[in-house]
């Protein structure tokens, strides 16, 4: 492949860049005018709090709606084409080449600098962009699936992989709320990473193994589906009760946890349920339903397992990181939960 060639793929066309910004545009007025809950958000440091319009789903079943109609006479081509566009890249030859090519323009635009809690016109940027991010994820999948429905390659381990991410972007919208308490929302800065990881890492990345389907056959026992299943099925439970826990504790310390008084720390710490195993057992559940989308590829190469790996190493350093951020925080409780609690991800191992 020559230069002129790798430039041309580089370089997003008008229509891609027209397309990305229908999207952006449609998230933030849907965001703006579709109703959803008012969730608050964590207390600031100057005791204000922001306040969060949860209606992503709503949202994303519009939009889903709005590509239907506009798709009646090829939804596939339309929904390659919408995808490939709106997350600014574009395929040599609209739909058959389905491989994504990002371009340096748009993330030299998408550096916003690094605040905390950036607004908008009234939007929260950082929620913006989650949103944003997952969505693209969803329609990426949704157009490798036409793809090999197209193709007639659909397989058991397309419909797999494809059941498992988009229950866990559905759940995501269902539970949006939650999202106003995790270290995201409440820690971390808008920056390059945060921006960057949204709207290129999670669609792109995340979607590997459907890409990868598309051109590999695999076949799956029965115990392989079953044992893939029972990994998707207990992530889950873990992954959405802990937050879950969390997100319930923080609104009322007093509501019961697996029906029982809350064991708090210090008046501010949950130290009994999915808390009360290990301190970041979210990220257990995260990292096995992680997992569950990759074991559908088999296992003849590590490609399909590139999204389990670096979340794993992305968690280890993100505990690691909140750790230190809660130690400071809030010291001696912090000291006695950690004896309370002393595993950190995983219990007898980590
Ligand atoms: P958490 O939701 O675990 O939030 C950590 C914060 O929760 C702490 O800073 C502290 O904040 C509070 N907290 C910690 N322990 C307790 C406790 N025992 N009781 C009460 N409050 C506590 O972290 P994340 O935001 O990192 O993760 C949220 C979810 O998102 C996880 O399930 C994670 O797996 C997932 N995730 C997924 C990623 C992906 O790429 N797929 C990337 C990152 C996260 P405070 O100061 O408010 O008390």
């Amino acid at each position: 492949m020559d230069l002129g060639h790798l430039l041309h793929l580089l370089i997003p066309s008008w229509k891609s860049v027209a397309i990305l910004a229908l999207f952006f545009t449609y998230l933030a007025i849907a965001g703006s005018i579709l109703p959803g809950k008012l969730v608050p958000g964590a207390t600031l440091p100057d005791g204000s709090r922001l306040h969060y319009r949860c209606n992503g789903l709503l949202s994303l079943l519009v939009l889903v709606g709005l590509i239907g109609v506009g798709a009646k006479m090829d939804i596939v081509s339309l929904n390659v084409t919408l995808v490939l566009y709106a997350v600014g890249c574009k395929s040599t030859n609209q739909g058959s080449s389905l491989k994504p090519h990002v371009t340096e323009n748009l993330l030299d635009d998408w550096w916003f600098g690094i605040q905390l809690n950036p607004q908008f016109m009234g939007i929260d940027l950082k929620f913006f962009f989650v949103r944003a991010g997952m969505m693209g994820w969803l329609f990426i999948n949704l157009s490798v699936l036409a793809r090999s429905v197209q193709d007639g390659t659909l397989s058991q381990s397309m419909i797999l992989y494809q059941l498992f991410c988009a229950l866990y972007i559905l759940d995501y919208f269902v539970h949006e709320e939650y999202m106003t308490s995790t270290w995201d929302i409440i820690a971390e800065r808008l920056g390059f990473m945060l921006v960057f990881g949204d709207l290129v890492w999670i669609p792109f990345t995340f979607s590997i193994q459907g890409w990868w389907l598309l051109s590999t056959k695999v076949e799956l026992g029965t115990a392989a589906v079953v044992a893939n299943c029972l990994t998707f099925l207990i992530g889950y439970l873990v992954f959405r009760g802990a937050n879950k826990q969390k997100h319930v504790f923080k609104k009322n310390p007093k509501a019961p946890i697996w029906g029982k008084p809350a064991r708090v720390t210090g008046g501010k710490l949950l130290a009994s349920g999915y808390w009360g195993i290990a301190r970041h057992c979210n990220y257990l559940g995260d990292l096995l339903l992680a997992l569950s989308f990759s074991l559908p590829c088999g296992i003849s190469s590590p490609v399909p397992y590139f999204y389990p790996i670096y979340l794993l190493i992305l968690l280890i350093w993100r505990e690691r990181r909140d750790e230190a951020r809660c130690a400071e925080k809030y010291r001696e409780i912090w000291a006695e939960y950690r004896r309370l609690v002393p595993w950190r991800i995983l219990p007898y191992v980590y």
